[in-house]
């Protein structure tokens, strides 16, 4: 396990420590000072300073230091991936992909994009024909970002890119489960000679949150409805911008026509990829009745043949470990509940005993309906329950029965119709025939819809929500004194009143009155 540098300062050292363990072995990786709503309020006014040199580059010098992020990342990719998997216990294979290799995607796609995203937009100046208008992007200000422990990496580095680009300072503070891969984050970017106090970050749990959501000028908050709604709360306080990308349930729905191996296979895959710890995890699926039986026997062998565990290479596990014994119990009490009621496992249903660490056994669960918490919360772990519906319709009412409204997949050979059932579903993002893949689509906006949040990711949408839009007039005539100015004559009225004749009547006849 590489060290992570971390310099507590004099202050801190009295403070509370963050103890973070790897979640597959139950072995203690570091300690990590947590900072006082005092050591937020400190670094909110170092970052401003820096932030006013910043905002002063243009779009296209700010990428200069994207791309240098994206070399370094590149050459610094196992170290990365080292302390991500350390503290998450995921497979190896999973931090490459969606926290490393995201990164350096997304890096190289806003630095290309910077000048087309920010520079001022030329606008009609309407009927005001002697002046020039356009819009300019300018930055918030300190915006500060919170983030949760899943992808500790993708969804710290993913808000931290865009929010610099844009020319704010930021403060990240990562979830406390997780905070080596926020800290990294903030080497990277001090590596890359990003200018000091420019990107903070700040570890602590949620009183360290709650500090930046009252001294940063904006918040991008990834995590739970609960608490995006105490931040958002907090944050009206103080009317500040609030981005919020909190929870999902997305339901997966599977037609009679549907290639079914691919749809089993993109069910597995969905549902115990992350050890079922994505925002957009299958969290239930509903099957046309003459597909189910076949599906459901696909679904299962494909399941078990899983391998889980921990394993320091590449390629010799599928399904790591929860990361948080928390969020074990809640997908156990879910589980054990339903099963209560009378749905009934088909494979796995309980903690992998013979794992030392957090793992809890891939679990396909059938025989369940909307009456369970199993169907109607989110899980956020390796369970896909699978419910039998009598026809499209049934599936897309069932699909649309949810506070939540993130992700969704519809699986059928008809694409047409595919496409004609996605539009029906209430969600941010919607797939046919492919499931997760849309948040890799970094040129498209994510998020969600209902009580999944509010703001989106990625793309102009992903710049832009960092981005305070200031228009700007100009005057090109000079003339001594505009028309509608003082002194007001009945002349100017009468103008006016002609101007509106020939402009907007719509058969108005007569001689003004
Ligand atoms: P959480 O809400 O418990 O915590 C998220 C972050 O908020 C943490 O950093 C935490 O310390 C901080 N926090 C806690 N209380 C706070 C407060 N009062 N004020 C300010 N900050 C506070 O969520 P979690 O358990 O870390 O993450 C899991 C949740 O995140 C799931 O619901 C999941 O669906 C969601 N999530 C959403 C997305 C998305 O893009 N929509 C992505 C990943 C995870």
């Amino acid at each position: 396990m590489p060290t992570v540098e971390v310099v507590p300062q004099q202050d801190q050292i009295r403070a509370r420590m963050i103890t973070v363990k790897n979640p597959a072995s139950g072995e203690q990786v570091a300690q990590v000072p947590v900072s006082s709503a005092l050591d937020v309020q400190e670094a909110v006014a170092r970052a401003r300073r820096a932030g006013a040199g910043w905002r002063e580059l243009s779009p296209k010098e700010r990428a200069g230091y994207l791309l240098a992020a994206r070399d370094w990342l590149v050459t610094h990719d196992q170290e990365v991936v080292e302390i991500i998997c350390a503290e998450t216990g995921k497979p190896r294979s999973e931090a490459l992909l969606a926290e490393v290799f995201y990164g350096c995607d997304l890096l190289g796609f806003y630095a290309k994009r910077a000048s087309k995203f920010l520079r001022d937009e030329p606008h009609s100046p309407g009927l005001l024909k002697t002046k020039r208008v356009y819009l300019r992007y300018a930055p918030l200000g300190v915006v500060g970002i919170i983030s949760p422990w899943n992808y500790p990496f993708a969804l710290t580095f993913g808000e931290v890119v865009p929010a610099l680009l844009a020319g704010n300072a930021v403060i990240l503070k990562p979830s406390e489960v997780t905070p080596l891969s926020g800290l990294l984050v903030e080497r990277l970017w001090r590596e890359c000679g990003l200018p000091d106090g420019l990107m903070q970050t700040l570890a602590g749990y949620g009183e360290t949150g709650t500090a930046l959501v009252d001294h940063c000028d904006a918040i991008a908050f990834t995590g739970s409805v609960a608490t995006g709604k105490k931040v958002a709360q907090r944050a009206a306080a103080r009317l500040i911008p609030v981005l919020l990308e909190l929870g999902g349930k997305d339901p997966m729905i599977v037609l009679a026509d549907a290639d079914l191996e691919r749809a089993a296979n993109g069910a597995v895959w969905g549902a115990f990829s992350n050890a079922g710890q994505i925002c957009i995890s299958v969290e239930r699926v509903y099957v046309e009745a003459s597909a189910y039986e076949p599906f459901v026997a696909k679904v299962v062998e494909k399941t078990k043949r899983l391998r889980q565990g921990y394993h320091p290479e590449y390629g010799q596990i599928d399904v790591g470990a929860m990361i948080r014994p928390e969020q074990l119990d809640i997908v156990d009490s879910q589980v054990q509940e339903a099963l209560a009621q009378g749905a009934k496992a088909l494979t796995g249903g309980r903690r992998n005993e013979a794992l030392a660490g957090l793992f809890y056994q891939p679990t396909v669960l059938v025989n369940v309906d909307h009456s369970m918490r199993i169907m109607r919360e989110e899980t956020f772990g390796p369970v896909l329950p699978i419910m039998r519906v009598r026809d499209a319709q049934e599936a897309l009412r069932l699909a649309n029965d949810s506070s939540y409204g993130l992700n969704a997949s519809v699986w059928t050979r008809n694409k047409r119709l595919g496409q004609r059932l996605a539009a029906q579903v209430e969600s941010g993002s919607v797939c046919v025939n492919d499931c997760l893949a849309n948040y890799l689509a970094l040129d498209v906006p994510f998020g969600g819809v209902k009580q999944s949040g509010l703001g989106r990711r990625h793309g102009l949408w992903g710049i832009r929500q960092f981005c305070q839009p200031q228009t700007v007039l100009v005057d090109r005539a000079g003339l001594k004194r505009e028309p509608i100015w003082f002194p007001y004559t009945p002349r100017t009225a009468r103008l006016l009143r002609r101007t509106m004749r020939l402009l907007f009547r719509r058969g108005i006849k007569g001689k003004l009155r």
